[in-house]
């Protein structure tokens, strides 16, 4: 879409808009990336900003959990890390793809290092669960995904004849096709699929006379029948637009965005105020908090609310019913991670795996391996990443229970578990103080209603963050919203609307 010029990349601008705020003020709730680079950007335009955040961290869903690193969940309580070092796991966004232009500016803007972070990695496992005989067994990602190429192009081969399939293929077009499809399926001179060292060896070539030993391939029958073309494993990274590489990564943690972002606006923050009122008044807005000294209250010209909606929902306002609404109405998914540490590398050092993701059709949906500190000693590993009701009845598991299951079902992965294992930190994010769930998920008819009700102001009060983007999830999603909210405002305040950089 991007070739055709339908789809715009976020420009990897700075933001410049003229005009200025003149000192108006701006109450800024929430201190994650969207309330933060709204607070960037509208200071450096002459607003005075003042972010309220009820962490006593800057970040949000943006945070890398380390030692001391702290969590509440509703149901399970307080919850401190306590991972070795410099050891580390992002608990909440941990890849930026290579066309988000906007979240790859900010870094640069900010100067945070990013480092390339390994998402497709054919040497990681397959491990479905289940009666076939290809079943709780770990297989390389690389055979199945070849036997998959040989199998399918050598049927589709078989099937293309110009004289039967209206094509429109000339001749040479066909031969053309043909070679394409033996090439891609690694198929022989009769069409036929045959294995070859791009599923790797079951006996590694060396010196001598050892030439290596390629395996059989597995039978296109076992696959299927095993599970293994199910949605677990066929819906796989490498096809969202999103997730193909290249992508990066924050070196030292994803919070590191969010650090260099409070290094910034740090003196705007105000931590441990926890939003309990925001109120639309004739002119200007009140918005009422708590701090460990009690209740306050604060005025401003303008608010620019990014609480996630769940939280917002419980929250006091006197805003006009569709926003209310909407509020209460957009849904958020469930969504989980545990990091697991342990005493060396040994998905390194036993199984060749640096990076990437190992999926399975059971609890633990991914394992995700770091891609960062190779062949080091001791390593964090996310155990877990899983969504809707995988992640629903793992939220619902005490954090010794969560444990106990990332560790079960990963020793059918990795037998090394048992004895490597240290300790680990689980965040479940729907259960979440301040969060109460991972993104905003909408349906056609929820984006014509709902989210276009946020999308302008109640009165004094803009809506903004990852939710009110369609680029939920992402952290590119906080950025963009951010700049149009504040572009919004600043057309408000300055009486002249600017196409803010990167809309249309
Ligand atoms: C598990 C997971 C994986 C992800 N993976 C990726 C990824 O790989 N790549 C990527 O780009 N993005 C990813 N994301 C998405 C990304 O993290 C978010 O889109 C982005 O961080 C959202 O920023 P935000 O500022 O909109 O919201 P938030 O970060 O949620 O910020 C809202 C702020 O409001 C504060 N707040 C809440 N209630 C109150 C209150 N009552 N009073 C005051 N303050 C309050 C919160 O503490 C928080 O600081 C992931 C998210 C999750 C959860």
């Amino acid at each position: 879409m991007m070739a055709w010029d339908m789809l715009k990349p976020a420009p990897a601008l700075p933001f410049k808009m003229e005009g200025n705020g003149n000192g108006k003020s701006i109450i800024v709730l929430g201190a994650g990336l969207a309330g933060m680079t709204a607070a960037y950007e509208l200071s450096r335009l002459g607003y005075r900003c003042t972010i309220l955040e009820a962490r006593e961290r800057s970040g949000g869903r943006c945070w890398s959990v380390r030692n001391g690193s702290v969590n509440t969940e509703t149901d399970h309580g307080k919850h401190t890390a306590g991972f070795d070092g410099d050891l580390y796991f992002n608990a909440g966004p941990s890849r930026i793809p290579h066309n988000h232009e906007l979240t790859l500016h900010y870094c640069k803007e900010l100067g945070v290092p990013l480092q390339v972070y390994n998402n497709v990695n054919e040497a990681a496992w397959y491990f479905s669960e289940g009666t076939g005989s290809l079943s709780n067994k770990k297989i390389r990602v690389r055979e199945i995904h070849n036997d998959m190429r040989g199998y399918t192009m050598e049927l589709l081969s078989k099937a293309i004849d110009p004289a039967k399939l209206d094509t429109g293929l000339t001749a040479e077009d066909n031969q053309k096709l043909l070679e394409y499809l033996r090439a891609e399926g690694g198929l022989d001179i009769d069409k036929l699929y045959k294995v070859s060292s791009r599923r790797g060896y079951a006996e590694m070539p060396g010196a001598g006379d050892r030439s290596g030993k390629i395996a059989d391939a597995h039978k296109l029958t076992d696959i299927i029948r095993s599970g293994l073309l199910d949605p677990d494993f066929y819906n796989v990274a490498e096809y969202t637009f999103e997730l193909q590489m290249t992508m990066l990564q924050a070196t030292g943690g994803m919070d590191q965005i969010a650090k260099a972002l409070e290094r910034k606006v740090g003196k705007q923050i105000l931590f441990n105020s926890e939003v309990t009122s925001i109120r639309n008044l004739t002119e200007g807005v009140e918005v009422s908090y708590k701090d460990a000294r009690g209740e306050k209250k604060l005025t401003g010209d303008l608010c620019i609310c990014t609480i996630p909606l769940p939280v917002l929902s419980n929250i006091d306002h006197n805003f006009g019913s569709d926003a209310s609404r909407a509020i209460d109405f957009i849904s958020y998914n469930n969504t989980g991670k545990i990091g697991l540490q342990f005493k060396r590398r040994f998905w390194e050092e036993d199984e060749h795996i640096y990076g990437g993701i190992t999926h399975t059709n059971n609890e633990l949906t991914q394992i995700f391996y770091p891609s960062n500190d190779y062949l080091g000693g001791k390593g964090v590993l996310i155990g877990y990443y899983n969504f809707n009701e995988k992640a629903k009845a793992t939220g619902e598991l005490s954090y010794t229970e969560r444990e106990k299951l990332a560790l079960q079902k990963g020793s059918l992965i990795h037998p090394q578990y048992p004895k490597e294992f240290e300790q680990s930190f689980s965040v479940s994010w729907h259960k979440t103080k301040y969060s109460m769930g991972g993104w905003a998920v909408y349906n056609n008819q929820e984006r014509q209603t709902y989210y276009k009700a946020l999308l302008q102001p109640d009165k004094q009060v803009y809506f903004a963050g990852e939710h009110m983007t369609h680029l939920n999830a992402w952290m590119a999603g906080a950025f963009e919203s951010a700049r149009k909210t504040v572009a919004d405002i600043h057309a408000r305040v300055t009486g002249q609307r600017v196409a803010y950089p990167g809309e249309g």
